[in-house]
């Protein structure tokens, strides 16, 4: 009974807030099917609702949902504390589907990182890539943050442990001789407060590895403390070692209200769209389907999504790709 309600909770919930865009509402564990209605219930965890991983849930389950009568799936969106929680839930079946970071689909697939104690997650599936994602450092102009090496000392926010970033912040910070523990004063913040944080003089800069334009860099950029891209570069040994960075540029365009004007040096991943190989092959393949599908309108949904080609939203995967999605790749002719 109480499952029922639940669920009920979630329609009334989809339909009033989002017009079909999905919510926030928790789901259970493998995706619903209520009594009354055939319907299959399925979660995105996404990110912070200011990141880009938000947004990219919002498009993928609007895409989907209009197709409700046809597939009789109605896709929702959570906000999450990002990549490692998204994979971590998928895996424990609290979630269906979640963006994550390239490097951290690596990591999760096999065994590496957060997943060293846990090993390789077997069950992790990748269904396609999106955007691209720069680890950003967004610092004060009175803390005297020019570039990475300047953060010796100072109150910076590398994320919170659920997060892509933290390990990307851990990495670039290694490299250029820079220990978070003991050279400088580390939060573990999420993303979604760090502007605040940043414009109130609590922190000196942040790390958010994510898509541009993103509403956070945006909130950090425009308020009355002076901001800038520090740069991130004197890492060619961390882009070497592993295969998932590359180097990337921060647009400064994007970003009237930040201080420079030029673009910034930094390194970065893609975000990834990855699912659970318990995920039933038709759910996913409607999924895959109706994003190849409406390729254009899914791309006009976020500017970050400019440079998206349906070719190049197949690289960037390390996980095996869902048999769903192969289906569909079989089909139209991609793989
Ligand atoms: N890359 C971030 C993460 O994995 C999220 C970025 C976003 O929400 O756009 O945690």
């Amino acid at each position: 009974m109480k499952k029922v309600i639940a669920l009920g909770v979630v329609l009334i919930f989809g339909f009033a807030l989002l017009a079909g865009c999905g919510g926030e509402e928790k789901q259970a564990a493998a995706p619903q099917q209520p009594a009354k209605a055939s319907t299959t219930f399925v979660t995105i965890g996404t990110g912070g609702i200011t990141g880009v991983y938000y947004p990219t849930g919002g498009a993928i389950a609007k895409i989907v949902n209009q197709k409700k009568d046809q597939y009789h799936i109605r896709c929702t969106v959570e906000s999450t504390g990002g990549s490692v929680f998204n994979v971590n839930a998928i895996m424990a079946g609290d979630l269906q589907f979640g963006v994550v970071q390239s490097d951290r689909q690596y990591q999760a697939t096999k065994g590496l990182a957060e997943w060293a104690d846990k090993g390789p997650q077997a069950d992790l599936r990748a269904v396609f890539s999106i955007h691209p994602e720069s680890v950003t450092l967004v610092a004060a102009v009175d803390a005297g943050i020019n570039a990475i090496q300047d953060l010796r000392g100072k109150r910076v926010n590398i994320g919170n442990p659920g997060s892509g970033q933290r390990q990307n912040a851990i990495d670039a910070l290694e490299a250029v001789g820079i220990d978070y523990n003991t050279d400088m004063n580390a939060e573990s913040i999420k993303a979604a407060e760090a502007p605040g944080l940043l414009q109130d003089g609590r922190i000196d800069a942040f790390f958010y590895t994510v898509g541009h334009p993103s509403g956070a860099i945006k909130e950090a950029t425009a308020g009355a403390r002076k901001v800038r891209f520090a740069s991130i570069t004197g890492i060619d040994a961390l882009l070497e070692k592993f295969p998932y960075y590359a180097k990337s540029i921060i647009p400064a365009t994007l970003y009237p209200g930040a201080e420079g004007g030029a673009d910034v040096q930094t390194f970065g991943v893609k975000a990834t769209f990855v699912t659970s190989a318990k995920v039933p092959e038709n759910v996913v393949y409607a999924v895959t389907k109706e994003v190849f599908d409406n390729f254009d309108a899914f791309k006009s949904l976020h500017p970050a999504y400019a440079v998206l080609t349906k070719e190049g939203m197949l690289e960037g995967m390390s996980a095996p790709i869902h048999p769903g999605a192969m289906k569909y790749y079989k089909e139209a002719g991609m793989k």
